[in-house]
């Protein structure tokens, strides 16, 4: 995709992507509202992160759709907290809000009501490009940016040498496929891309994070995989991207959270449920259903077993 794309420069500059194909249909007025923030005009001092918990207090959201009621709020009241090093899984039916909360806490919007803290600061207090230094967003549908798959890596880490890109590249199972390619790292992207499968793309964006390294990852996941071998291949780049990081994660496949500390069930805006696995399928009936229909369309399973940090 383009580079001039209005969301990606301001983006890119705080160095969070946002890859969701949602995301990139509203781009001109997210660009807009970003660059109209009052606040980036003033300079911020760096704070200092005692730890990378995060929590959302009472947050109501609305995208500012002319028809908006407090039904049709994207997130209502919502509480969230995420243990700092813990595995948070956001879950529920599509258009609940999951993807509002990764991009309130990644401050591409600002909260209406309510506030979010990182180690218990109110992330509009923080300089935006620290926030951009302290998150990784991995969203849903990614896209390479229009240069090499070297550069698009690297991205993650600008100053990396070759050798990190490679590292970054074999932990998240890319650099099998790259190597194939006629002209390897050094594809142009956009060239690559027609002949490139969603997860490949995903893996390449995935790379990019394991680079950046930041303590806090926030994964939407893909929505669609064609085969058993590719969820392997995320699932295990996924453990490379999230190992000892305070970890967020909007799953569509249930088999990717079912070890988590906590799964956070949501539906039209508000937290429908809490818990860990065993305690949502012995309480929460929404979960149940979706545990039955993920059940039922797996003809395969795979080990989705999170290493945990030695
Ligand atoms: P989920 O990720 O759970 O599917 P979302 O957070 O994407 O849900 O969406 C929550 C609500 O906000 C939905 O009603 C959706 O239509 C709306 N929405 C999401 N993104 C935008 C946007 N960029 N502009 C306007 N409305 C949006
Ligand atoms: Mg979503």
């Amino acid at each position: 995709l383009i580079l001039s794309m209005g969301i990606v420069s301001p983006l890119m500059k705080f160095s969070i992507f946002v890859n969701d194909i949602k995301s990139m249909e509203y781009s001109v007025r997210d660009a807009d509202m970003l660059l109209t923030l009052p606040e980036l005009s003033i300079k911020k001092e760096p704070v200092s992160f005692k730890n990378y918990a995060i929590q959302l207090e009472n947050v109501s959201f609305s995208y500012g759709r002319v028809d908006d009621t407090e039904e049709k709020m994207a997130l209502s009241n919502v509480d969230i907290s995420i243990p700092e090093g813990s595995f948070s899984a956001l879950v529920g039916s599509s258009g609940g809000g999951k993807s509002t909360v990764a991009r309130l806490i990644a401050r591409f919007w600002d909260v209406n009501e309510g506030c979010i803290k990182i180690g218990g600061i109110n992330i509009k207090d923080i300089p935006l490009n620290q926030l951009g230094n302290t998150i990784t967003y991995v969203a849903q549908d990614n896209f390479l940016f229009n240069c090499s798959l070297m550069e698009n890596i690297r991205l993650g880490k600008p100053k990396a040498s070759d050798e990190e890109v490679f590292a970054a590249a074999k932990a998240a199972c890319c650099d099998e496929f790259i190597s194939k390619l006629e002209d390897g790292y050094n594809t142009n992207a956009g060239a690559a891309g027609k002949c490139l499968s969603g997860g490949e793309k995903q893996r390449i964006s995935i790379a990019r994070a394991i680079l950046k390294d930041a303590p806090i990852v926030i994964l939407d996941e893909a929505t669609a995989f064609t085969d058993p071998e590719n969820e392997h291949k995320i699932q295990k780049s996924i453990a490379a991207l999230t190992k000892g990081k305070t970890l967020l994660v909007i799953a569509h496949r249930l088999s990717t959270i079912k070890d988590a500390d906590q799964i956070i069930v949501m539906e039209k805006g508000n937290i429908v449920s809490n818990g860990k696995q065993g305690e949502l399928l012995k309480s929460c009936p929404l979960y149940i259903n979706m545990w039955n229909a993920h059940i039922n369309s797996k003809s395969w399973t795979v080990s989705t077993k999170r290493k945990k940090e030695a």
